[in-house]
């Protein structure tokens, strides 16, 4: 098996090394990564400039670029093989409801769906790397187990509760939850007298109720959720076809 790895918190953070550590023993892997942190770049490609690949001490290949750019530049030409899975993470910090919209970590393990290669994002729920070699193990069990049973692609979004890993009840599948709407701006000035605002924390849970990812990883299991990328609301679709016939 071989497995593109990416995340967005960039190239030396934590979760990616312990991630490709894990699957190695398992799986020819290529790590192609932001070269710093990118998370909340959803979905972006760079298109107003070039980029750069460049290959660190330990192998690991790192972009000037966003996660996407990441996957997509390593499927569109700079790969020599075409990978069997795109696996993203390991996120510090939890992906759950709405946060998948925003996330990079789920990005990157998106713009390798897209081009029909399964594929598995994974956060840790609390950031901190607290429990990130238990976090890592769990990913190697998930990316073992067989999903024969979802038609291929699958794009699965996982999030693992930061615990030792005996203490992990098991791995459950659940719906994406909602948030409230995020906490306020956090404004301040720059050393020049200037106002300059800082994007505040997402919101608590709104839907966190039985089934949901937020109730799953409190209820200390890991949630997987099977997304998919077409956003069409089908019910109002029905309805604004009849009012605009
Ligand atoms: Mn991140």
């Amino acid at each position: 098996m071989k497995i593109l790895v990416s995340n967005d918190d960039g190239y030396l953070a934590p979760g990616i090394i312990a991630l490709a550590e894990a699957l190695r023993p398992i799986a020819e892997v290529v790590v192609v990564a932001p070269d710093s942190n990118r998370s909340g770049s959803s979905n972006s490609l760079t298109l107003d400039r070039p980029l750069s690949v460049f290959r660190a001490d330990n192998g690991f290949y790192f972009v000037n670029g966003t996660p996407s750019d990441c996957v997509h530049v390593a499927l569109t030409g700079g790969l020599a093989f075409r990978p069997d899975l795109i696996v993203s993470g390991i996120n510090q910090g939890q992906n759950m409801g709405d946060d998948t919209l925003y996330s990079g970590t789920v990005a990157a393990a998106t713009e390798g769906y897209l081009f029909g290669i399964p594929a598995i994002a994974f956060s840790q729920v609390e950031k901190g790397w607290a429990h990130v070699d238990a976090a890592a193990r769990i990913a190697r069990e998930i990316v073992e187990r067989d999903f024969d049973m979802l038609q291929k692609p699958y794009l699965l979004n996982v999030n693992i509760p930061n615990l030792p890993y005996d203490e992990i009840k098991g791995i459950r599948a659940a719906r994406l939850g909602k948030r409230h709407e995020s906490e306020p701006v956090i404004r301040s000035l720059d050393p020049h007298g200037r106002e300059i605002f800082w994007i505040g924390p997402a919101g608590k849970a709104k839907d966190a109720g039985e089934g949901t990812d937020f109730h799953t990883v409190a209820h200390g299991y890991v949630s997987v959720t099977p997304l998919q990328v077409d956003l069409t609301h089908s019910a109002q679709l029905d309805v604004l076809k009849k009012g605009l016939s």
